[in-house]
């Protein structure tokens, strides 16, 4: 079968491998669809551990084409969403139900061999099951969104809430859908490029914001502002400096900041201890997916959640490495590879 195969720092390509069998106690899935996501390129340019040569793609479904001898509750021919981080469920995080802190964590596409390929082989502890006639491109948000639900979960919106959401990348979309589903009723998304803010308004932003032509602190929370005072909850999305700093402002006295972005490691960012004691802000971090992949796959089963106007292009395997090993294009949201 052909995969695209990370074989070191700055080296992927695409690959004829022996088509994997599934374990007893696992899938074999025929790709659908698998999403590139910033980390793939984080782990081509050697900015996020792993161990090459291993075929990348961590956001991805399709169809069952096998099953192990030790496998219930799936069947050929089903269509599943596959969660790529696999806990050890031995280790005291695992024992205490922060599966996403496991100190043996390995994920598909990162740590062994994902999606970025015809097929992948996929334990059946990390299956989900998706409806027969979901769109085939729709299985591979649900990481993503798994993701952005935890920071929902730890955010804990009340209806009526205030959020802002920085970085109007995907993780920043698919929260202000959530946003919206939890019942906030002011959703103000602050992203540099224009196609961006009209999607999000598109998709339940009430307010949109463009950082480089205004201070968004005054926009936001100044006295004559969208919400003078600031927002309830923050959601850094952009895994920048400038966002990171501007979160912990842009929330109100009492306010959380929930970091979902992505700082690259070592990377220092300014806040004043004193405004974090006196207005009490609650600056959480939220990483991986733990038990929300599930929701995720019912979700976007449902249909709650806008996904294709999310898609800016669908690529084959052929074109794959190409579009992992160059920056995303200007405008685009997410990239999902099918292969043919
Ligand atoms: P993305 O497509 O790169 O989106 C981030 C966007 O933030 C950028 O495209 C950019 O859009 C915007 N941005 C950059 N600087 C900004 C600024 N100064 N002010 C406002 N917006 C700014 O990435 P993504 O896939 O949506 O992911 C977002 C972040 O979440 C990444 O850091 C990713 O690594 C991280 N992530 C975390 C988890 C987790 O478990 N916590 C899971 C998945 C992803 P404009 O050009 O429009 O400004
Ligand atoms: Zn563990």
């Amino acid at each position: 079968m052909r995969a695209v195969r990370l074989e070191g720092v700055g080296s992927i390509a695409l690959r004829e491998v022996g088509k994997p069998s599934a374990g007893p106690d696992d899938l074999l899935v025929r790709i659908e669809a698998c999403g590139v996501c910033g980390t793939d390129r984080h782990l081509f340019h050697g900015e996020f551990p792993c161990t090459p040569p291993v075929t990348l793609g961590h956001e991805f479904s399709g169809i069952v084409e096998a099953i192990g001898t030790a496998v219930s509750g799936f069947s050929v021919g089903d269509r599943v969403t596959g969660d790529p981080n696999i806990a050890c469920g031995r280790c005291p995080h695992c024992h205490a139900g922060r599966i996403n802190l496991c100190y043996n964590l390995i994920a598909i596409g990162i740590r062994r061999d994902g999606g970025f390929a015809e097929y992948v082989v996929l334990p059946q502890k990390q299956a989900f099951l998706l409806p027969k006639d979901l769109k085939p491109t729709h299985g591979a948000f649900c990481e993503p969104l798994g993701c952005c639900l935890h920071g929902m979960d730890l955010a804990r919106i009340k209806p009526g809430s205030s959020v802002a959401v920085l970085g109007g990348g995907v993780i920043g979309l698919l929260t202000v859908q959530l946003a919206r589903l939890a019942g906030a009723t002011t959703i103000i998304l602050s992203t540099r490029q224009a196609s961006r803010r009209a999607l999000a308004e598109e998709l339940g932003a009430t307010a949109t914001v463009d950082p480089s032509a205004c201070d968004i602190i005054d926009t936001v929370g100044g006295p004559s502002g969208l919400l003078p005072g600031g927002v309830d909850v923050v959601f850094e999305c952009a895994g920048v400096r400038e966002t990171v700093e501007q979160s912990m402002r842009l929330a109100k006295a009492g306010g959380t900041v929930v970091i979902v972005g992505v700082m690259p490691q070592g990377m220092k960012a300014e806040f004043e201890p004193f405004d974090l004691l006196f207005r009490e802000l609650k600056v959480l971090g939220s990483f991986l997916n733990p038990f929300t992949h599930r929701r995720a796959a019912d979700l976007i089963a449902s249909g709650a959640i806008e996904i294709d106007k999310l898609i800016s292009r669908q690529v084959t395997l052929e074109e794959a490495a190409a579009v992992i090993a160059n920056p995303p294009a200007p405008g685009e949201v997410k990239v999902l590879v099918v292969p043919r």
